[in-house]
């Protein structure tokens, strides 16, 4: 017992002068692993801040500089109580004629009443508990025509401008310093599997950005979804797509930072495993990110599923509550995109599981989704 603490001891010694070596926010990180001091996200903050040179090191600073970027809230989402009046489309509804499981959308009564619904079919009632959030302004639930002026939905365009308009100085520092944080996670995570904690710090420092300001959920999608520079290697065999697995050398690694957080997600403690489905969930409003997750997601199918089978791991962390098989395989035409994506092994088989737990889907109805797909 005593060695193997050493062990670890000597493991965490290690990253924390890799760390210290690297950017100001990773060097209060190794600081923390070391245990010199007790981790504190305003500190935390404020040192990744410092990276961004003299103009934007505090929180005020870099807030001003952003006050000309439009917001990214352009849905509703407003939670629907009890008691309160909600608002149904047959024309605009995007969910109900997939009939799964009796889902629907709706608007709240504000956007209800300022969204243009002439010759549509539609009806009221008055909510019951929990019948959901608004729908206005989600291209994936609502049609863009039955949209009210307040909320006219994220385009691509949109996005266009908006990420045009973030100085370039805090989006390089952001980005970089965001991939330097996420590598040497997992560069030490391949061998130190039972430290997944560590991520936890790199996902609060990004959930706080987030509020800061949204435009910062842009960046984060940018930093997922590109690849691994090449001088970035790893040990993790990215062919192997039912296990994790280690090769012996470290090679460049040819993905994304988005696989590697799906791949390394057993590692996590379950609430960091939720806070990092709560940030992806709001970047899949981004086209581009949804796209490349979407594929992932169905391409690494198993290791969402089945990943408890990792040699030794002592804790089952991994999470069986996945909202993304609502948000990706909600319609027949995501459906059928995902088969024909098919190269996860078993793949059929998974999404079968899937859907027979969390939707109740029938089986002649997946059967006719998956043959159709084939
Ligand atoms: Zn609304
Ligand atoms: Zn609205
Ligand atoms: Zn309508």
């Amino acid at each position: 017992m005593q060695s193997d603490k050493t062990n670890q001891e000597t493991d965490l010694q290690k990253l924390s002068l890799k760390l210290a070596e690297q950017n100001e926010f990773l060097s209060y990180l190794a600081k923390c692993i070391n245990f010199e001091n007790s981790f504190d996200e305003e500190e935390a903050i404020n040192s990744f801040l410092r990276s961004f040179g003299e103009e934007y090191n505090t929180q005020e600073l870099l807030l001003r500089k952003l006050e000309h970027v439009p917001t990214l809230k352009r849905a509703c989402g407003r939670t629907i109580n009890k008691g309160e009046t909600l608002f149904m489309c047959f024309d605009c509804d995007l969910v109900a004629p997939q009939e799964i499981n009796g889902h629907y959308a709706l608007q709240c009564k504000e956007c209800f009443m300022s969204s243009n619904h002439e010759g549509h079919r539609i009806t009221s009632r008055i909510s019951g508990n929990n019948e959901g959030t608004c729908d206005c302004g989600d291209p994936n639930y609502w049609d863009s025509k039955g949209f009210c002026p307040s909320h006219p939905g994220i385009t691509n365009e949109f996005i266009n401008q908006t990420y045009q308009k973030i100085p370039e100085l805090i989006r390089k520092r952001y980005v970089d310093s965001l991939k330097e944080i996420f590598y040497f996670s997992f560069d030490f995570l391949q061998d130190n599997p039972k430290h997944g904690e560590l991520i936890d710090t790199a996902i609060a420092l990004i959930t706080r950005f987030h509020h800061l300001n949204d435009c910062f959920k842009l960046l984060t999608a940018e930093v997922l979804i590109s690849k691994l520079p090449e001088s970035y290697g790893l040990r993790v065999n990215l062919q192997n797509l039912t296990n994790f697995e280690l090769t012996n050398e470290v090679k460049p690694c040819d993905c994304t930072f988005l696989e590697l957080l799906i791949r390394f997600d057993f590692m996590f403690p379950e609430a960091v495993q939720n806070s990092i489905r709560s940030v992806l969930i709001e970047l899949i409003v981004f086209p581009d990110f949804k796209d490349v997750h979407f594929r992932l997601y169905t391409r690494l199918l198993h290791f969402f599923y089945y990943m408890g089978t990792y040699p030794d791991f002592p804790t089952l962390c991994l999470s069986k509550t996945s909202f993304f098989v609502f948000q990706f395989f909600s319609t027949e035409k995501d459906l059928l995109t995902a088969v024909s994506y098919a190269e996860s092994i078993n793949f059929l088989e998974v999404v079968h599981l899937v859907l027979k737990n969390y939707f109740n889907v029938s089986k002649e109805r997946f059967y006719s989704i998956s043959f159709n797909g084939l």
